[in-house]
């Protein structure tokens, strides 16, 4: 990767985007389209399909022929495999193009895009490849004269709705394991972010995945990922995204056919610093990543820094320091450590918590507003707040954006009590040299992932999802299998 190579890419045109149903581009059913705006610049990059909800169903509808009669849920698991190995490979292949594409459409900077969207991806799919003829029933210790089975089958049609963070990243971590078991998916990316993803599914079809099994369409997701929840016809919904769509997605299943419902919503993790920290520095620097990294739009975000009081002030003139480190600028430079915001809304509201925070009570210790207001793009300057105590809406409420709010605690208890005072659950730090109360911390806090002296990282060998309203249902790992497969029992007299 070098920076020739990425300029090469950004130069090209981006044609439109059409739905991907059947094995085949489909424009919406009303003609339809939709801008797509590049955060790098505000201009317009290319449009979408802006899918009806009769897109979606025929979607879904060639989902369910597909399943039904078996050309992928019937091939043997050593054909599935080779499919899902090819594709893996493709994407590596494509990793530069998918990653500048991806980021012409969301602003994550290119350094962590190439490793966290296509790199990230392609491991994914490999691992539950690998996994797919590994996954076995069971035999139940019944009565001599019976024979207890339990069956793994997949479910049927995959509804995957995805969000524009991380699209081909998070959009592997439900493709993967779905069609390793079979299923047949209907993905709806994020109106900000569909392209790198319908590009990935794309080269799907053309590793042999037969069509069908895969589609995807664009669109909003008040128009096509509400039919894909209230769909009669989808199975099981999987997604990634805000508490407020999640809520609604429950609903939709409780309206329809009861569809099963994982949630991964969003967190207000605490990375909490004792002040017998191994390695101060270092965790001032991992702080700032772990919060700052593609612009704070991150679900496992470290938004909460908790700090013992009597280290308060120099660590946090240290995160300050790590931070103004952390050069803002063109996503697609090498130099670059923090791209764009998503959108214009998102930066507008991300703006909207730095005010309430002052009106609160809080104080800036560093950024605070917009920058690189000329390039026309949506640049936000990261933000460190000090000052919020834990009931403020800095400490309570996801911002998904680049503001870390700083919160002072004097024993581990009130440590613990503060980081679990929010609805989430879904990461957390603890940094000390302690080993006992390292892992009391592991036990107390409540959350799905909790890292010692680090932050973030966690590969695809352990499950992520959280707790309380962080969500259910974990991604990665051979745990997330189990979200796509039923259990049958056979029960044989002998
Ligand atoms: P954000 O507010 O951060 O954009 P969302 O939860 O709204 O997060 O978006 C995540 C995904 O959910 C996107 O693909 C979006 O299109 C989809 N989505 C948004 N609203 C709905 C809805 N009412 N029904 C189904 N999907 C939706």
């Amino acid at each position: 990767m070098d920076q020739t190579h990425i300029d090469a890419l950004r130069a090209q045109p981006v044609p439109p985007f059409l739905h991907l149903i059947d094995g085949k581009p489909v424009p919406a059913s009303d003609s339809g389209t939709l801008d797509v705006l590049s955060p790098i610049d505000g201009q317009l990059l290319t449009t979408t399909a802006n899918g009806t909800a009769a897109d979606m169903d025929s979607a879904i509808a060639s989902a369910r022929a597909a399943f039904e009669d078996g050309r992928w849920a019937g091939q043997p698991p050593a054909a599935r495999k080779k499919v899902l190995l090819k594709w893996a490979d493709l994407i590596e292949a494509n990793a530069l193009e998918l990653a500048v594409l991806g980021v012409r459409d969301n602003g994550t900077e290119i350094g962590m895009a190439i490793k966290a969207e296509p790199g990230s991806a392609a491991g994914t799919i490999r691992y539950y490849a690998e996994a797919l003829d590994k996954v076995y029933g069971e035999i139940a210790p019944t009565a001599p004269d019976i024979l207890g089975m339990i069956h793994k089958e997949p479910v049927g049609v995959v509804g995957a709705i995805i969000p524009w963070n991380f699209p081909l990243m998070i959009g592997a971590w439900k493709l993967g394991p779905a069609l390793a078991m079979g299923n047949s998916v209907v993905l709806k990316p994020a109106e900000t972010a569909s392209l790198s993803l319908m590009r990935m599914a794309q080269l799907a079809l053309e590793a042999g995945l037969p069509p069908g099994v895969l589609n995807a369409v664009t669109g909003e997701g008040k128009v096509v990922g509400e039919a894909m929840g209230l769909s009669m016809d989808v199975d099981v919904l999987v997604f990634t995204g805000s508490g407020g769509t999640g809520r609604r997605l429950m609903e939709y299943s409780a309206r329809s056919n009861m569809k099963r419902v994982y949630l991964e919503l969003g967190g207000k993790s605490p990375n909490i610093v004792f002040a017998d920290a191994p390695d101060l520095a270092e965790a001032a620097k991992v702080a700032a990543g772990g919060i700052f990294r593609n612009s704070g739009q991150v679900c496992v975000a470290g938004s909460r820094l908790l700090v013992e009081a009597s280290i308060h002030d120099e660590f946090v003139a240290e995160v300050a320091k790590a931070t103004e480190a952390m050069r803002v600028g063109d996503p697609l430079r090498l130099d670059t450590a923090i791209g764009a915001v998503n959108s214009e809304t998102q930066l507008r509201q991300n703006l909207g918590f730095v005010d309430m925070a002052l009106s609160e009570g809080g104080r800036v210790v560093t950024g605070g507003s917009r920058v690189l207001e000329e390039t026309g793009g949506y640049y936000m300057a990261p933000t460190i707040v000090t000052g919020v105590t834990p009931d403020a809406s800095l400490a309570q409420k996801e911002v998904f954006g680049p503001v870390l709010g700083v919160t002072p605690f004097q024993t581990e208890e009130e440590a613990v009590r503060i980081a679990n005072s929010t609805v989430y659950g879904l990461a957390g730090a603890a940094w000390t040299s302690n080993l006992s109360r390292a892992h009391r911390m592991v036990r107390k806090v409540r959350t799905g992932v909790m890292h010692i002296n680090t932050y973030g990282g966690a590969d695809g060998t352990v499950p992520l999802g959280g707790v309380g309203q962080s969500g259910n249902g974990a991604d990665k790992s051979l745990h997330a299998i189990e979200k796509y497969i039923n259990l049958k029992t056979a029960w044989i007299k002998l």
